[in-house]
């Protein structure tokens, strides 16, 4: 193998890619036009590709990191964990990292959850969500209870039986065939809101479809499965945490679960440090990845109700144990980082100190709502989006087919910054270490963008 040496350049890497690797969610033949940027190191928000280039990483590498590129912190932790451990199976054994990461998630997380479930991405969480509610009923007698109900425009990953409970077009029409039958309730996506209805107006309203399909179906429902306050791969619209509360009220009087999958919006992105708190209430499951590691190795957690536990826990001879499992489940590197991740939180006052970036966010933007082709610019906490559109007044969007969102992808990678809309949404989900100077580059590059991607 040849190394990277000082002399290996973005061509050198991108012809070799393209020669061998089939990237994620990407049309490969995008690739003849667009090159792939072969990345070469990290610090802070920024990237630096084989050329010397720097790009600020406004999205957090898909929503996964939160204190940097590189940090000297989580490095340090994770240098002296490869030293010790690398990885031991964690069915008959345990390990340090792990018992101390679920500890202090246990008691970090709303307060009815009491047990940690690893495996090692988000889609496999919900995977371990859904099956555990349904062999929850299962095991208390009620087989009945075999579906999902989730929102319209939700996401909660790619695997089979996670995409079946999703409701993105875009990622599943493709696989209808293949997936469980779910049952589907409206968003409570503010959006559009009607004239001078508020956002808890809007989400309360919304919550009556939920209701009546939990009226109409809670005898063949295990769970409700939300993304709370932000459906983030569904454009980043954004509800309010009203619709929580009444929901936690709906399942406990239907009997159904009601799993929170906070995957995204966890570890501090909508301003709590779990979206939830912001409704005061606790899931009965509740899925976690993404920047649980701070963004560094692939881990994730379910936490499941004592409620919940106990119901499994039996003789063996009544198999009525949850015989689920990854290879990697509990990682000993992953769960250090995640250690190291907490103690950022715990001594660095984020939560505190990510307010008022999420201010200067919200300040840095405030011009975008006059722009003619600017819907709507919406925010929780570490979050803000801005929906483009053809027509400000009917809100109706630009054909899909433009590939309007694009051009403001390729408009900040020339200026050196990391965008990545979803369609003809802007968004910005910045790691926590990016500075109010950087926050205003990244806006302005964004709005530059927005300038050109919607002329004519
Ligand atoms: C990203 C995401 C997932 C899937 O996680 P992966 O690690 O990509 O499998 C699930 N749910 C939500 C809300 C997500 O944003």
């Amino acid at each position: 193998m040849s190394p990277p040496g000082n002399n290996t350049t973005n061509h050198d890497l991108m012809q070799r890619d393209l020669s061998v690797l089939w990237h994620p969610c990407t049309q490969m033949k995008d690739h003849e036009t667009v090159p792939v940027i072969p990345i070469k190191q990290g610090k802070g928000v920024w990237l630096e590709d084989f050329d010397g280039n720097r790009y600020l990483d406004a999205i957090s590498s898909w929503w996964v990191n939160l204190f940097g590129h590189a940090n000297p912190y989580i490095n340090a932790a994770l240098v002296d964990q490869l030293s010790t451990l690398e990885h031991v199976i964690l069915a008959g054994f345990t390990h340090q990292p792990a018992v101390e990461l679920s500890e202090r998630l246990v008691q970090i997380t709303p307060p009815t959850l009491t047990r940690c479930f690893y495996a090692d991405n988000g889609s496999s969480a919900v995977e371990v969500a859904l099956k555990m509610s349904y062999h929850y009923w299962r095991n208390q007698g009620c087989p009945r209870k075999t579906k999902f109900i989730s929102l319209a425009n939700s996401y909660h990953g790619e695997t089979l039986g996670a995409l079946a409970v999703g409701n993105v077009a875009l990622y599943k029409e493709t696989y209808k065939p293949l997936l469980l039958e779910t049952l589907t309730a409206a968003s409570p996506d503010c959006y559009y809101r009607e004239h001078g209805e508020s956002w808890a107006d809007c989400s309360q309203r919304l919550f009556a479809d939920m209701r009546q399909t939990l009226e109409q179906h809670s005898e063949e429902v295990c769970a409700v499965i939300v993304e709370p306050l932000v459906q983030c791969a569904g454009n980043m619209r954004m509800y309010d945490p009203i619709y929580l509360r009444l929901l936690r009220e709906a399942c406990d009087q239907f009997n159904v679960h009601l799993i929170a999958d906070e995957i995204a919006v966890g570890f501090g992105r909508t301003g709590t440090l779990f979206a939830c708190e912001q409704a005061d209430i606790s899931p009965d499951l509740l899925c976690l990845s993404k920047g649980l590691t701070g963004g560094y190795l692939p881990l994730s957690v379910t936490l499941a109700t004592d409620n919940i536990y106990q119901a499994f826990y039996d003789d063996y001879q009544n198999l009525t144990a949850f015989l689920h499992s990854h290879s990697y489940t509990g990682n000993p590197l992953g769960c250090r980082a995640a250690l190291a991740t907490l103690d950022i939180f715990r001594d660095e006052n984020v939560l505190e100190k990510n307010k008022q970036l999420a201010r200067t966010m919200r300040e840095s933007t405030k011009h975008f709502n006059e722009h003619p082709h600017v819907a709507e610019v919406r925010q929780h906490g570490m979050i803000l989006a801005i929906e483009l559109v053809q027509d400000k007044q009917s809100r109706k969007p630009f054909p899909w087919q433009e590939r309007r969102g694009r051009k403001v992808y390729l408009h900040a990678l020339k200026k050196g910054v990391l965008l990545r809309p979803l369609g003809d949404v802007i968004y910005f989900m910045p790691p926590y270490v990016i500075t109010e100077e950087q926050i205003h580059h990244m806006t302005n590059v964004a709005w530059e963008g927005i300038q050109l991607a919607t002329q004519a």
